[in-house]
């Protein structure tokens, strides 16, 4: 199933694997909004190139909504207890690479190792 939506938006399963530590990686924004929505948390996307590094290219915050979670832009404005009553923590981020490039980075055409 995964690997379908996967093929579908045009990210191999391998590229995804490589991050398999991340808990589940998610192959677009619109997934990962039925999948978790009582956290927040940060979507990395990357660019890999030839030479194997990684940039970023975008950092994206999925906001739980939830008025008590101190992260969430509903977080309840008015004066209240947050440490006590509300959620504190963000989940992990997760990180995707989202293209590759045939090229070395401009890091390593500079310095002319590959
Ligand atoms: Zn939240
Ligand atoms: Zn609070
Ligand atoms: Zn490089």
């Amino acid at each position: 199933m995964l690997k379908t939506v996967l093929k579908e938006i045009g990210i191999s399963a391998s590229k995804i694997q490589r991050f398999a530590h991340l808990s589940q990686p998610f192959p677009c924004t619109s997934l990962k909004l039925t999948l978790l929505h009582n956290m927040c948390y940060n979507i990395i996307q990357y660019v890999e190139y030839a030479c194997s590094h990684r940039f970023v290219t975008r950092r994206q915050k999925v906001d739980c909504n939830d008025k008590k979670c101190r992260f969430s832009n509903m977080h309840n404005a008015e004066e209240h207890n947050c440490i006590n009553t509300c959620l504190q923590s963000m989940m992990a981020a997760q990180g995707l690479v989202m293209d590759t490039d045939n090229n070395s980075c401009s890091g390593c055409l500079t310095n002319g190792t590959h």
